[in-house]
């Protein structure tokens, strides 16, 4: 079965290409993941498909309504009542909701979340969502970083895009060579790599005539000594968590 991601967008387009090339397109073609879009509107009980209102209180800007919201996730997945709070029937499914206010994503974060199979991801726009969704709904509130978007449909593919590469068989043969630099609990050793040539002639590039400019690869690297750009590598690495 493959990993879902669900995403509710009220702008499906924007995103749409990015699953239509490359790695991505191939673990859908290969059956390894799976992505549905949901157009919020479609769920609006509105005439005019209107999915947002004024903020109470004031203030400027529309904030997107909690009913949309709900009606979507309840039109994929059964849910129970607990406690006020809309939850999965089923345990490996998560709903997630991006907001600049969430805890930060990261690789640990990722790792964590191969525990699941099915994510309904709900992406903001405008001011927000009505904040009952993130305190009664949604199970994980995630922010992509300290800055501020137009919408969730970017954090979506973030999310989609680092998990997926951690999923068996989405990235290549040659990435395999990652699985031996993951240190633990999805933590990765990323160190620089360069390949040929082994002298850049930038004034041939830029077809500069008076000046000789070239740009070397670090001796060691092509040494052929696998102990020393070992020990190169792990001068240099960085250990993403
Ligand atoms: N005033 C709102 C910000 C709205 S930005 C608030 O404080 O939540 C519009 C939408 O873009 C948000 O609902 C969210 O889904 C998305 N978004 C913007 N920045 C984001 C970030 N850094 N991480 C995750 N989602 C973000």
């Amino acid at each position: 079965m493959p990993i879902k991601f669900d995403i509710i967008t009220l702008f499906p387009d924007i995103i749409k290409c990015y699953f239509k090339e490359s790695l991505l397109k191939k673990a859908i073609e290969n059956n390894i993941i799976k992505i549905n879009f949901y157009n919020l509107r479609d769920f609006s009980d509105d005439k005019r498909k209107k999915v947002d209102d004024k903020p109470f209180g004031g203030g400027r800007g529309m904030v997107i309504k909690a009913e949309p919201v709900i009606k979507a996730i309840t039109s994929l997945i059964r849910i129970k009542i607990v406690n006020k709070k809309i939850k999965p029937v089923r345990k490996k499914t998560r709903i997630i909701l991006f907001s600049p206010r969430g805890k930060n994503f990261n690789q640990k974060i990722a790792f964590n979340f191969l525990k699941f199979d099915h994510f309904i991801l709900i992406c903001g726009r405008y001011e927000g969502i009505d904040e009952r969704i993130t305190k009664y709904v949604a199970i994980d509130i995630i922010s992509i970083g300290d800055y501020v978007l137009m919408g969730g449909e970017i954090p979506a593919l973030v999310f989609i895009e680092t998990i997926s590469r951690l999923i068996p068989g989405v990235v290549g043969k040659s990435e395999l060579l990652l699985s031996e630099r993951i240190v633990k609990n999805g933590a990765f050793l990323e160190y620089p790599q360069y390949t040929r040539p082994a002298i850049l002639k930038l004034n041939e590039i830029l077809k500069i005539k008076n000046k000789k400019v070239e740009l070397s690869v670090p001796k060691i690297l092509l040494s052929g000594n696998h102990k020393k750009i070992e020990e190169w590598r792990k001068k240099h690495q960085k250990i993403i968590e």
